[in-house]
């Protein structure tokens, strides 16, 4: 008798690695975000490398893992502690969208790692993806943003930096791309701060549609996103201190 096989989707945690809030005194707070997706894939790295390499060695992560960073986009709270890492390392894929600062890929392509320039949708590792380029616009000009997507064991998990070019947005490109998949968990920096308690009300209401079961807003969401959502999501908020894990 032949079995059908179910296709195995990974199973993995995502470390918090840098945020402005942790769980013990020992690790560094401050602006920015850094995620490790698993062990090989680390996405933004915070605004400093000394706070992100005291909090890898706190919370025992092996650097040498590391095979790819993703960086959301080129602003300093994201990118501040890169260059410590590539320091370390050699030969890791640094993914950047194509409408980052000539200064950012200089110094990536003067370390003895490889810049990756994505426009578009591509997996980076099993069941890993980056987004590709999506254009937002800062202080009147034009910013280039990624998200991260895991299409895990329990449904797809997006992961953002600052999502400058909205939240909906990038959730709208994440379901054209899988859409028969459910979505599990959606965290990072929305970027809702000073939004009318409507608009943010109006985007749970998109999370709700799309089947959003776990909702993590933190970072440049504001604390009056993150206390609707918490509201809203109960049990089902996700906590993004450093040193907290979440198993998607
Ligand atoms: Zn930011
Ligand atoms: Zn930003």
């Amino acid at each position: 008798m032949r079995l059908k096989k179910k296709r195995k989707r990974v199973k993995m945690q995502v470390k918090i690695l840098f945020n402005s809030g942790s769980i013990e005194e020992s690790l560094s707070i401050g602006w920015g975000v850094s995620f490790l997706i698993g062990d090989s894939v680390l996405f933004d790295t915070g605004e400093k490398g000394p706070s992100l390499l005291n909090n890898t060695k706190e919370m025992k992560i092996d650097l040498s893992l590391i095979q790819d960073v993703v960086i959301s986009h080129d602003h300093w709270d994201h990118t501040g502690g890169l260059w410590d890492i590539l320091k370390q390392r050699q030969d890791i894929n640094v993914y950047a969208c194509p409408g980052f600062s000539n200064e950012f890929k200089r110094k990536v392509e003067s370390s003895n790692n490889h810049l990756v320039e994505n426009r578009d949708f591509m997996e980076i590792s099993k069941d890993i993806y980056v987004t590709g380029e999506i254009r937002g616009e800062y202080q009147g000009g034009d910013i280039f943003e990624q998200a991260v997507v895991v299409d895990g064991d329990k449904g797809l998990t997006v992961i953002t930096g600052c999502a400058h070019p909205g939240i909906v947005k990038i959730l709208d490109l994440v379901r054209k791309e899988f859409p028969a998949r459910p979505f599990y968990a959606v965290f990072g920096g929305f970027h809702l701060m000073n939004q009318h308690p409507r608009n943010i009300h109006s985007i749970i209401d998109v999370f709700k549609d799309l089947g959003v079961k776990k909702a993590g807003p933190t970072h440049c969401s504001g604390t009056e996103a993150e206390n609707v959502f918490r509201e809203e999501y109960g049990n089902n908020f996700i906590s993004t201190k450093i040193g907290e894990a979440v198993s998607i």
